[in-house]
């Protein structure tokens, strides 16, 4: 028998709807890429979407045709966002923090018919515009006056054709489960793969996300997406500001420790989310400038495992509570999220530490199990680890145009190719990437746990931990360390450190102090590049043991 309730398609341009209508008069508030900051509320938002929506069917684009984004956070990223995906066609956000030849690649799989973009990319475009065949226009996002400087045979003007479309577009009205979004994974290994969005998908993970125990958002709330767009949605958070009705605080190309802060205090923001390094920059600046943070309450903090100390820093310098917060682009990108239970929240402060540093447990609609490489269930003990797999309504369940061919086991998980623990509480503790575990003498070494105690040196700017050959163990882990500008420390400093926070049998065999530890595209530490850069490095342990 079925149920009685009314068809109600969950599509995202309801999200937008529901803003124009209850929370109309909020503000998006966006430091713009030409410089100056401007404001629009979700009411403008609407209506020039809309008039966008037009302004694209004029242009020939039809349901299921991907358009692309190549900007920052900004509010005509989330016009044109609204305005691709309500008029039911695929809004494809491109990372430009990719090289470009990774970008061709993927505009081309993706089949891109028009590109969006800041001003700041027009250069790359510009050279690289005969590797997109795909692409029929590429729209820049400003006016008339920021056309001027545009070095782009044909580029439409963003302003000229939200002006050139009539105001009525006729949103939504499709099957909920077709297309919305489009994001490459960050593709560390092999080519990136498409992660195709559905309307569905998306609106359930907004509804997800707006739980007290997840990003917990209210109308009253202003919040700062540090975390771009072009990476996994901002965390969902352009549709669940909208849902939730709050003040939008954009910061466009500008994310250094104070512009951020800049914005934080000029406009009021309550909650704000980032990977760790836009974090531990933002500290730097307030603990050099005396800073103060008057309106912040919460940050989310995802991407990369969290260090202990940007949880204290946060906590005892400025009174802001940390969520350590885990997923992926193949996510939505929510997985998890350190929130207390009630049995955690009545702890110390200091046991609570502990929990807050844990990747956290699932919400509702993610289900996760961890087994061996034997598909073996593996027990929640906090200290058996396992491979990671999800499964839920807005987990992918397969890539864009059959990339990686089936990528569920029988069950209908996803692996995540993340290596964790599960304690008795629930929470989900990331030991490392599969490809990264150490493997030393049979057992599994954490690099993330060495790294995370190691940059809580006072001396450290960032830490980043590898295998490297060992003839009688295969592998020992070498700790690299990137130095403050001006400090100075030893092998043995390090070492010193690490003694009794971590297993002894953990401890690295070698510290290597190096100029930069490289991040990726995302804000990862790129260990595919530190591997290559460290391919004829040979461990001191190693020479020692091969001459015995
Ligand atoms: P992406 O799809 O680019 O967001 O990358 C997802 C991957 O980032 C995950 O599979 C993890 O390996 C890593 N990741 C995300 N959040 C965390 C976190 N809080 N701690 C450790 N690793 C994380």
């Amino acid at each position: 028998m079925l149920g009685l309730m009314q068809n109600w398609p969950l599509t995202v341009d309801k999200i937008l709807d529901h803003a124009r209508n209850w929370h109309g008069d909020r503000e998006i508030v966006t430091r713009s890429v030409e410089g100056p900051v401007v404001r629009t509320t979700w009411a403008g938002v609407h209506g020039r979407a809309k008039q966008l929506s037009n302004a694209l069917k004029g242009l020939g684009v039809k349901h299921g045709d991907r358009v692309a984004t190549l900007a920052w956070n900004t509010g005509r990223h989330l016009e044109a966002w609204y305005a691709i995906m309500g008029m039911g066609a695929v809004c494809h956000t491109l990372n430009p923090r990719l090289f470009a030849e990774q970008l061709c690649y993927i505009v081309g799989h993706a089949e891109d018919r028009i590109i969006f973009t800041d001003l700041t990319f027009v250069p790359m475009l510009a050279e690289n515009r005969d590797k997109m065949p795909s692409v029929e226009h590429v729209v820049v996002m400003t006016d008339r006056e920021g056309m001027k400087g545009v070095d782009l045979p044909g580029a439409l003007c963003f302003e000229d054709l939200v002006d050139s479309g009539a105001p009525d577009f006729e949103w939504g009205g499709f099957d909920e489960n077709m297309a919305a979004a489009l994001c490459y994974t960050s593709g560390t290994t092999g080519n990136p793969k498409g992660v195709l969005y559905s309307h569905r998908s998306n609106f359930l993970h907004t509804l997800v996300t707006l739980g007290v125990d997840v990003m917990g958002l209210s109308a009253k709330d202003t919040v700062l997406p540090v975390v771009p767009m072009f990476h996994a949605n901002a965390w969902g958070l352009a549709f669940s500001c909208a849902a939730a009705g709050c003040k939008l605080v954009m910061p466009g190309q500008k994310l250094d420790g104070p512009s951020v802060h800049e914005l934080l205090e000029t406009e009021g923001v309550t909650f704000s989310a980032a990977v760790p390094t836009v974090w531990l920059g933002l500290l730097q600046h307030l603990r050099a400038t005396n800073g103060k943070l008057s309106t912040l309450k919460r940050v989310v903090i995802g991407g990369s495992a969290v260090p202990e100390a940007i949880v204290r820093g946060f906590r005892d310098e400025h009174g802001v509570d940390v969520t350590h917060a885990w997923g992926m682009t193949e996510m939505s990108p929510m997985g998890t999220l350190s929130a207390p239970t009630a049995k955690v929240a009545a702890m110390s402060d200091e046991d609570q530490l502990r929990y807050k540093l844990k990747q956290g447990r699932p919400p509702l609609g993610v289900e996760m199990k961890l087994e061996d490489d034997a598909d073996k269930r593996l027990p929640h003990d906090g200290a058996t680890f396992g491979r990671l797999l999800v499964k839920g309504p807005a987990i992918a369940g397969g890539y864009f145009k059959g990339d990686g061919g089936n990528i569920l086991d029988a069950e209908g998980f996803f692996d995540t190719g993340d290596v964790a623990t599960i304690d008795g509480q629930g929470y989900m503790q990331i030991t490392d990437r599969a490809k990264d575990v150490i493997k030393s003498g049979g057992e599994w070494i954490s690099t993330i746990e060495i790294e995370n105690i190691a940059v809580g040196h006072p001396t450290a700017a960032n830490a980043a931990v590898i295998g490297a050959y060992h003839p009688k163990w295969d592998e020992r882990p070498v700790l690299l360390v990137q130095l403050k500008p001006g400090e100075t420390a030893t092998r043995d400093d390090y070492l010193g450190f690490l003694e009794g926070k971590i297993a002894k049998w953990w401890t690295p065999d070698d510290v290597v102090f190096v100029d930069d530890i490289p991040l990726g595209a995302t804000g990862k530490i790129d260990k595919k590049l530190i591997r290559d850069r460290m391919k004829d490095y040979v461990l001191p342990t190693a020479k020692v043991a091969e001459k015995a």
